[in-house]
């Protein structure tokens, strides 16, 4: 799940001050753009829209091995670069069913995930995936969530979650079984998000 919000806005923040400030400035722009050159390269590595793998559900994971973890180390890297607060490997092009999430500052990899209970009824909030580009559309979640899994070495994990990673598991587990947004928003929403998407769709043939 994407989570930029912030980018434009911050952006802007850094043209407020004073003019006597040029050297920091400059600087702050040059990490801005570095920034922004992470991200792209990231982006360049997640499956977008349009690419049948993000239609497909993901196998159960059977092996605890090496190759899982360089897998679970590799997403979170790529989240990271790519700004987003989760990441499934579908997304990647891996069917296994694997996400990282991030929660209150902690990093977290979950394997076979699957939502035990949900509570405190449902909120509707506006979402974006790092397979969508821009797109962003409201999508009704559940406000509290518990979830169960394993850990990469096949660990026992459960998390309760509530609010936004709440709302970022639900997501992720979503694209576990092929999942996207644009299923869960509202008709009127997916058709504003299909007339950005089909473009996209065109340029990327
Ligand atoms: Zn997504």
């Amino acid at each position: 799940m994407s989570d930029d919000d912030h980018d434009e806005h911050d952006h802007e923040h850094d043209h407020g001050h004073d003019e006597h400030d040029h050297g920091e400035h400059d600087h702050d722009d040059q990490a801005e753009a570095e920034r922004r050159a992470i991200r792209q390269i990231a982006l360049s590595q997640v499956r977008q829209y349009g690419d049948p793998v993000l239609r497909m559900r993901a196998n159960e994971v059977e092996a605890f091995d090496e190759e899982l973890t360089r897998l679970s180390d590799r997403m979170i890297a790529l989240m990271h670069d790519a700004d987003g607060v989760g990441l499934a490997a579908t997304q990647v092009g891996i069917l296994r069913r694997v996400f990282v999430f991030h929660d209150a500052g902690e990093d977290r990899i979950i394997v076979n995930p699957v939502l035990s209970s949900t509570g405190g009824g449902t909120e509707v909030d506006e979402e974006g995936c790092l397979s969508l580009g821009p797109v962003r559309m409201p999508v009704e979640r559940s406000v509290e969530v518990t979830l169960e899994g394993v850990d990469a070495q096949g660990t026992s994990l459960r998390f309760d979650l509530e609010g936004l990673p709440a709302r970022v598991v639900q997501h992720e587990l979503d694209h576990l079984d092929g999942k996207l947004i644009i299923d869960r928003t509202d008709p009127e929403s997916r058709r504003e998000a299909m007339a950005q998407l089909r473009p996209r769709l065109a340029l990327s043939r």
